[in-house]
């Protein structure tokens, strides 16, 4: 695992007032949308909210490799919409993003890093699932996704999960540890045209050089790999699942899981605009509403 601190928020949030400036918009105003660091928040002492607000720093277990929700720049930092919801969480408590650290955490180790203590929370692309809440809890969701399916723009033999099975001699690749990587097993006519790696860029680089002829996990991180790819890729058929995804917690902390779901709620112009400026970028990527949370437990 790798860690990097990020300074994104901040290069965004000067670059946003500089813009202003030059569109003749009211100097010196906040923009609404832009994620705001609470001053001196209260919390009841014994709270995760307390530890973490005295503190002045979380760690934040996320990707750094899916365009769009967390990928590592040159400079190091990280950036995305997995990202910027961490931002929005930790300006609740307080905390300003310079703080915040980012701590890799490809899909198989989720719950590792959870349950060991490595991390204060996760958003990492993380859909909520029963299996998932038998170790760690969730808040949100705060956006749904859908498996879907990518393959080379010249493919014509595979145009959505069914085909898999019709093409048995065709590799698809995704992830260890990852719902996608499970749910994909049913469409397939022999369990070894399965092809599992740690991360998605690994599936992506694959997919590039033809050792596999596809490559599935949700929706939205296929969307970046194909923006990316300069025309190389394309998806192929529907959606054929429901991803929510989730802020991933130590298992059992109601509290924390409820203040989460209050501070996007509370921030719902700064997550709009957070999902414009990194994975709704992309084509085909449309801006969500913050979805109702679940109950926490
Ligand atoms: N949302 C799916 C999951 O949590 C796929 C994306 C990922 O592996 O991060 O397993």
């Amino acid at each position: 695992m790798r860690t990097r601190r990020t300074t994104l928020a901040a290069t965004v949030a000067v670059a946003t007032l500089a813009l202003a400036a030059c569109g003749g918009g009211d100097e010196g105003e906040e923009t609404a949308a832009e994620p705001s660091v609470a001053e001196a928040p209260e919390f009841e002492a014994g709270t995760t909210m307390a530890e973490l607000a005295e503190q002045g720093s979380i760690r934040v277990g996320t990707k750094f490799d899916q365009p769009g929700f967390g990928l590592e720049n040159l400079s190091g930092d990280v950036e995305g919409f997995d990202v910027e919801i961490a931002e929005i969480i930790a300006g609740g408590l307080g905390i300003e993003p310079e703080q915040i650290e980012f701590v890799e955490s490809p899909s198989a180790v989720r719950e590792e890093v959870l349950e060991g203590g490595e991390v204060d929370m996760v958003v990492a692309t993380y859909t909520i699932n029963d299996k998932r809440k038998e170790r760690v809890s969730f808040a949100g969701p705060y956006y749904v996704a859908g498996q879907q399916i990518m393959v080379a723009s010249d493919n014509t033999a595979i145009t959505g999960p069914e085909s898999l099975r019709e093409n048995a001699d065709a590799k698809v690749c995704s992830v260890t540890g990852s719902t996608p990587s499970e749910n994909i097993r049913q469409y397939l006519a022999d369990p070894g045209q399965l092809v599992l790696f740690d991360e998605y860029s690994q599936c992506a680089d694959a997919l590039g050089n033809g050792q596999v002829d596809a490559v599935t996990t949700d929706n939205v991180i296929l969307l970046g790999f194909v923006a990316e790819s300069d025309g190389q890729f394309k998806l192929v058929g529907e959606q054929f699942t429901e991803e929510p995804y989730g802020i991933g917690i130590p298992k059992g902390d109601v509290a924390f899981c409820e203040f989460i779901n209050e501070t996007l709620a509370a921030n719902e112009e700064a997550y709009a605009q957070a999902w414009e400026s990194t994975a709704g970028q992309v084509e085909g990527a449309e801006t969500p509403t913050l979805p109702e949370p679940a109950p926490c437990s």
